[in-house]
């Protein structure tokens, strides 16, 4: 492998790092980002932290993968973005960013001439996710989600495609291994572009620790093993629970939430997920289970918008 690699308007010679800033497109924004071109040939990898500000271990697991690795240990190339959204980091937002009040992971593949959020993901989409063999969304359950450990993988792509994603997102050491057929999120427009990949959920709240961090390093790690870009094959980090799909729930109201389900709690169809107030403790309604299964996450904030996700049930 005799090419630069080129990232945006970022460059790295083989068996180089390069660290830098990435353009977001027509906007004034800059996404920390590394490049690694190993010193032999491989798989291309993008993997991205803090498409949502407040999601910390996957942030703090990308920087710390684009310390660790060196060029010398990798077969193929890498680009770590850590974090894409630092104007949602630096204003501690859940799910949206500052600028337009988008929800990033709602606007891929994006579009050139878009708001920011949409020329972020733009950017991310056709200059970093177009030559790329694998893709790795480390998100980090939201500052008002308390969740379960899970990964979502891709069933909008080809059958290949989907595989792939399957077989990656269960070596990542994490329980739940849900599929998804949303298509205007990361890794759901990555599968439609014909890109395999994950979005992962490590942590909750807004918290971020120390074990978090290590397990994502830890499964990120044997998915490059797994994918041949680190040495060794991938070990089994333990068994794994596949749900078909996830259900999310979002509010009618903007109002008081109470929820009567934990994260991990099983439900059965047609319990009760919890129930919305108003100010003065009238009830407004409350929320069933709309399938059997596992909470993945429940909004942890008393506060909730109309059209807030309150549970997702995979
Ligand atoms: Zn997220």
């Amino acid at each position: 492998m005799s090419e630069e690699f080129k990232a945006g308007n970022l460059r790295a010679e083989p068996g180089t790092k390069v660290q830098g800033y990435l353009n977001v497109h027509g906007s004034d924004m800059k996404m920390p980002a590394t490049l690694i071109h190993g010193t032999r040939p491989g798989k291309t990898v993008v993997i991205t932290g803090g498409i949502h500000g407040g999601e910390y271990p996957g942030i703090e697991a990308s920087i710390r993968l684009a310390v660790q690795l060196k060029p010398e240990d990798v077969s193929g190339r890498l680009v770590i973005v850590h974090p894409v959204n630092t104007k949602a980091y630096f204003a501690k937002m859940q799910y949206f960013g500052p600028d337009d009040g988008k929800n990033l992971n709602r606007m891929f593949p994006g579009k050139a001439t878009g708001t920011v959020s949409e020329r972020i993901a733009w950017t991310i989409s056709s200059e970093l996710i177009s030559q790329a063999d694998f893709f790795m969304d480390l998100h980090g359950g939201d500052i008002h989600e308390a969740l379960v450990p899970f990964v979502l993988y891709s069933l909008a792509g080809r059958p290949e495609v989907n595989r792939i994603s399957e077989e990656a997102s269960s070596l990542l050491g994490l329980k739940y291994v849900v599929g998804s057929v949303s298509t205007n999120g990361t890794f759901g427009s990555a599968a439609v572009a014909g890109v395999p990949g994950f979005l992962a959920e490590i942590g909750q709240c807004g918290l971020w620790s120390e074990e978090e961090v290590l397990a994502y390093l830890k499964g990120v790690r044997n998915v490059l093993k797994y994918l041949g870009l680190l040495p060794g094959g991938p070990e089994d980090l333990g068994s794994v629970v596949k749900l078909p799909k996830m259900i999310v729930s979002t509010s009618e109201q903007t109002a008081c939430w109470y929820p009567a389900v934990r994260a991990g709690d099983r439900v059965a169809k047609g319990q009760k997920l919890g129930e919305m107030r108003d100010f003065f403790a009238n009830r407004l309604g409350e929320y069933l289970a709309s399938q059997d299964g596992t909470v993945l996450y429940v909004a942890s904030s008393l506060a909730i918008n109309e059209g807030d996700p309150i549970a997702a049930i995979g």
